[in-house]
């Protein structure tokens, strides 16, 4: 027979996956969302980022596909799913900070075009997904379309190129706009131009467009998606 806590845990459980390109505010909204619901979080973003540092520093080169595939398997990547405080250790190594240097984020897209990494990735996303208690948010490019296209409510967040860019910019503290322009609209052309599982919009995922909205509001709409959910399940 079936607890009571049990059945609260079952009625909860909510997996969300939130989309979309650079500097749409993906990565603040899926933790404020996560915390304030008691879901866990994964950045999907930090896990390529994390294979490109681990690549970068192990001498693979990144214009070589093939070496990209033969050593995708090699490294043990391990994220921390707690909302106020996501980890992410490579081979016993806290690179939460390294795996943001612009060496990594010139690099990442071709890291995570090969498809043998992003087969390796999903498994882990995949995995870390269904042992979540209670549910997950999930952030990334591909995850309504190809990691988790049974989510219970997928979100696809946009905004113009230039907010994204002046978001970024005002993250890095960079009073380059123009440049981090640039960057972020070579990196998404590379996303979502690439053979296996590019970034896109799931048709049944609810587009967001960020652009004339704060974060707290792009919270609370978020919130309110996954309640209805929810409440519905
Ligand atoms: O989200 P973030 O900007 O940290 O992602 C870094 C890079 O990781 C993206 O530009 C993309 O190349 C890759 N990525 C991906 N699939 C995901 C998440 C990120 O290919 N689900």
């Amino acid at each position: 027979m079936e607890t009571a806590a049990e059945t609260t845990e079952a009625v909860q459980a909510v997996i969300v996956a939130i989309d979309g390109p650079s500097g749409t505010g993906k990565s603040s909204t899926s933790k404020a969302v996560a915390a304030q619901l008691g879901l866990s979080y994964l950045d999907t973003g930090a896990q390529y980022r994390a294979i490109t540092w681990w690549m970068v520093n192990n001498g693979i080169d990144i214009e070589d596909p093939s070496a990209i595939a033969s050593a995708a398997g090699k490294p043990e990547i391990v994220s921390g799913t707690d909302p106020a405080a996501p980890t992410i250790v490579v081979d016993g190594t806290d690179v939460a900070q390294p795996i943001r240097t612009p060496e990594v984020t010139s690099k990442v897209s071709a890291v995570s075009a090969v498809p043998e990494v992003r087969t390796r990735i999903t498994e882990l996303q995949r995995a870390i997904a269904a042992a979540a208690p209670g549910g997950i948010v999930v952030e990334g490019r591909d995850i309504g379309t190809t990691v988790l296209p049974d989510a219970d409510l997928k979100i696809f967040l946009t905004a113009s190129p230039e907010a994204r860019a002046a978001r970024r910019s005002s993250e890095m503290k960079s009073a380059d706009v123009q440049a981090t322009r640039e960057a972020l609209i070579k990196r998404d052309t590379a996303d979502s131009s690439r053979k296996t599982s590019p970034l896109a919009k799931a048709g049944d995922a609810v587009e967001v467009d960020t652009t004339e909205l704060t974060l707290q509001q792009v919270i609370e709409c978020v919130v309110t998606l996954v309640e209805e959910k929810r409440a519905a399940k």
